[in-house]
């Protein structure tokens, strides 16, 4: 599996640190942080049935965990400008 290059990995960190997201973490005042090495692409289940969506929309978003306590925080992609498509816009 390809992983995130160092050059996309410093892209992410450096939207976080524009748009202020470099504060402690919220639960133990850590910090320390690790941008996890991939992405998370989460379904937005419309209704709330037991049927299992596939292809829905999603929520493309980076992974920050807190090297003290585990907190896991995630941030949109498309709102850090970070999509393939907003990349192309520029
Ligand atoms: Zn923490």
């Amino acid at each position: 599996m390809e992983t995130m290059s160092s050059n996309e990995k410093q892209k992410i960190v450096d939207a976080l640190s524009k748009k202020g997201a470099n504060l402690p973490c919220p639960r133990c005042n850590t910090k320390n942080f690790t941008l996890l090495d991939g992405y998370f692409n989460q379904t937005i289940q419309q209704k709330l049935t037991a049927d299992l969506v596939l292809g829905g929309p999603s929520v493309p978003s980076i992974i920050v965990v807190c090297n003290n306590c585990g907190y896991i925080s995630q941030h949109a992609l498309g709102v850090l400008g970070l999509l393939p498509n907003d990349e192309e816009k520029k």
